[in-house]
């Protein structure tokens, strides 16, 4: 016979590993969240640094507005956030984070400490990490130039079965690489550095105008990728499209130059995939894919972006007409620069 077993409330450690299975699955994702956050924050500067692929150590360093001392012990609870109050707010979010769980998460299966200071006072700060089952936040002085710093050691330490799922240094680097580049493509404005085992990886300037958007793009995708690719720069009914689209001849067999972003979120969507894909039916191989970095601006309002914790999915409110915009702009883009074969002069 199986023993009746009393109702409880599990442990907010607990809750907190339940909670994390859904948004941390490897280093790369710990990275994603953390430099959302310093984005959120307003960050000018953000630096990345790993150790072993970023299972020993990850190190998001940010001069973004701090976390006030009041508010420091929130910061690692779960369902704690600045930036939205209302469901009102939520509908219209313009913040990359809103659920107020990653950190809470996060610290709840790896060794995690976070520094800020809110402050100009480079004297000021304060260090909070949680402790125990009960994730008691514990405060104490810790210089900081104003931002914030957070360093995440030992990622699944206690909970071996996700740590089984780590691989190698060099495929958890190259994951780290990836979210870093999708997030560096995403802030033209923002300067960043990634580390390595010690090693520079990228040095990104702050750029404001588009010879430094192009330099950003080399340096992250290859020279190769503009030499090959169309800029295009198109608005209509309350859409804005702008990027680089890459010409049918520079396909590659995989998808792994494909970089989408709505209202600067880096986003994976199969309306936007299927619209992308209709767009260069006609002009692609069988089998390949086309490369592309593109930006989609539009109300906020018009888009959902609480369908999946992640967020890397959206919904829009009027998805065909999304589908549609995107479509036609890529269309005719790639039918310009076509060699114009079809045309009859004089006919
Ligand atoms: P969310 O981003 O969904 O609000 P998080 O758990 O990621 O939730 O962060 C909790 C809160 O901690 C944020 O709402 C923000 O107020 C604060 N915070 C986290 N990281 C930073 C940072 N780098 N700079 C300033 N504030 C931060
Ligand atoms: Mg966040």
């Amino acid at each position: 016979m199986t023993q009746t077993r009393r109702i409880h409330i599990l442990n907010p450690r607990l809750a907190n590993q339940i909670a994390a299975g859904e948004v941390v699955e490897r280093p790369s994702s710990v990275i994603k969240e953390l430099i959302e956050n310093a984005i959120d924050a307003g960050s000018r500067r953000i630096e990345v640094e790993l150790e072993a692929g970023g299972a020993r150590l990850i190190k998001i360093r940010d001069d973004g507005s701090g976390i006030a001392e009041e508010d420091l012990p929130l910061a690692l609870s779960r369902h704690a956030t600045s930036k939205i109050e209302s469901l009102e707010d939520l509908e219209g979010v313009a913040s990359l984070g809103f659920r107020g769980e990653a950190l809470a998460s996060i610290s709840s299966v790896s060794r995690l400490e976070l520094v800020s200071n809110a402050d100009e006072d480079p004297t000021a700060g304060w260090r909070v990490v949680a402790e125990g089952r009960d994730m008691e936040p514990r405060v104490s002085p810790a210089p900081h130039p104003r931002g914030t710093s957070v360093v995440v050691r030992d990622l699944f330490f206690n909970t071996p079965a996700r740590r089984k799922f780590l691989r190698t240094e060099k495929t958890e680097l190259s994951h780290a690489e990836e979210v870093f580049r999708r997030l560096a493509l995403s802030r033209y404005d923002i300067g960043w550095t990634l580390r390595h085992n010690q090693k520079a990886l990228h040095q990104l300037r702050p750029v404001s105008d588009a010879a430094g958007g192009e330099r950003r793009i080399s340096a992250l995708l290859g020279g190769k990728f503009l030499d090959n690719a169309l800029h295009l720069d198109i608005e209509a009914s309350g859409l804005r499209l702008w990027g680089w689209v890459g010409l049918p001849t520079h396909s590659r067999a995989q998808a792994d130059q494909q970089y989408f972003f709505v209202n600067g979120r880096v986003v994976r969507d199969r309306l936007v995939a299927h619209a992308i894909r209709q767009a260069y039916r006609d002009v692609l191989f069988h089998g390949r894919h086309p490369v592309f970095v593109l930006y989609l601006e539009l109300d906020p309002a018009v888009v959902d972006v609480n369908v999946h914790p992640t967020k890397h999915e959206v919904r829009f409110r009027d998805g065909r007409l999304v589908h549609d915009f995107l479509f036609s702009s890529l269309h005719r883009a790639l039918g310009e620069a076509r060699p114009n074969t079809e045309a009859h002069p004089g006919e």
